[in-house]
């Protein structure tokens, strides 16, 4: 059981415990994309990205197969994290605004980037068991941050359908029904264990399928974390 942030970066990345997700990542690391052919690809789990003490926590999918799978790193060189990125930098969350490589000095400004699945899958797409695999890393993220986090943005369906049984195990009341997943969805969960409440949001995942046919624009995104970090203490009230 991982005591720390640092201690759960490092354990994750050794994780074998979804045979398809393993085989996949390692394949796509020796066949390579042509355009990275003399990259070395990381081919693990990617470790959540961002400060143990932070405030806002992003929930994205899972790792994209030559990002993440790539680089090593959360949101880092693909179309997704240009968008993602730029609108955590528009928002004072992030001290440039792209993640290219995982040594392109990038930093994360009281916010972190997490995943339900932390290992790339074939075609964006883990399975039941693979996020129910992967749900203690959450579990246990969720409840290492709980003193400071006041605020997630979720992007995506998927994402926010496997983050709310994480929040209900880590100590947030989850109201009942569930809140619906929407772009600009909104809801505020209540400490179970004494902590403060947790603004949740929700906006379309900056997928290539999203953001090329325009139905997630910069700007759209943007406002989103503009009220996330709002939410997180972490930029004033407009
Ligand atoms: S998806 Fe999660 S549980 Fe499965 S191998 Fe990767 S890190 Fe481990």
């Amino acid at each position: 059981m991982c005591r720390t942030i640092a201690e759960l970066d490092t354990e994750i990345t050794t994780c074998r415990a979804c045979p398809r997700l393993v085989a996949w990542r390692e394949q796509v690391a020796r066949e390579k994309r042509a355009a990275f052919r003399d990259e070395t690809y990381w081919g693990r789990p990617v470790p959540s990205l961002g400060p143990d003490d932070a405030r806002l926590l992003v929930v994205g999918l899972a790792p994209a197969a030559h990002g993440g799978n790539r680089t090593g790193r959360m949101f880092t060189g693909d179309r997704a994290a240009d968008v993602l990125i730029a609108a955590m930098y528009a928002n004072g969350l992030a001290n440039q605004p792209t993640s290219i490589s995982a040594d392109d000095g990038l930093r994360l400004l009281g916010a972190r980037v997490t995943a339900p699945v932390h290992c790339a899958p074939p075609d964006n797409k883990p399975t039941p068991t693979e996020r129910d695999n992967c749900r203690h890393w959450l579990d246990r993220e969720l409840r290492l941050l709980a003193p400071t986090l006041r605020a997630v943005v979720v992007l995506g369906g998927w994402g926010w359908q496997a983050l709310f049984p994480a929040l209900a195990e880590s100590g947030w009341a989850v109201p009942k029904p569930r809140p619906r997943f929407g772009h600009g969805a909104h809801a505020v969960l209540d400490s179970a264990t004494g902590g403060g409440p947790l603004a949740v949001f929700g906006c379309y995942h900056p997928s290539q399928q999203n953001t090329f046919t325009g139905r997630l624009t910069p700007a759209m995104i943007a406002a989103v974390f503009a009220d996330a970090a709002t939410a997180a203490g972490l930029r004033p009230a407009p």
